[in-house]
């Protein structure tokens, strides 16, 4: 069996999310070559009844590019066995 996954996996820590949506806007960049979070890879939710708290998810369409992880601006998302740069 092939596997079509581009690199490691992407840890996600939520806690350093700050909703940003940037990884989503990237994501969907690469995919759909539009700025649209709703066709990205990477769901980030709010969490119902909390400010600042969100929820991150990856839907079976990624492939582990990284993309995401690198744009980050708050460390929230990291390819594993890739070194900080
Ligand atoms: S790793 Fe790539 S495909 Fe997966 S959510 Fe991030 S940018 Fe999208
Ligand atoms: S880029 Fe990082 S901080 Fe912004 S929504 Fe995505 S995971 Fe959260």
């Amino acid at each position: 069996m092939e596997d079509k996954k581009k690199g490691p996996p992407i840890s996600a820590d939520a806690s350093k999310c700050a909703g940003c949506l940037v990884c989503a806007l990237r994501c969907s960049l690469r995919f759909e070559k539009e700025f649209n979070p709703a066709k990205a890879a990477i769901r980030i939710r709010r969490l119902v009844g909390a400010e600042n708290e969100y929820e991150i998810s990856f839907t079976e369409k990624c492939d582990n590019c990284g993309l995401c992880a690198r744009h980050c601006p708050y460390g929230a998302l990291i390819q594993l066995g890739k070194a900080a740069a």
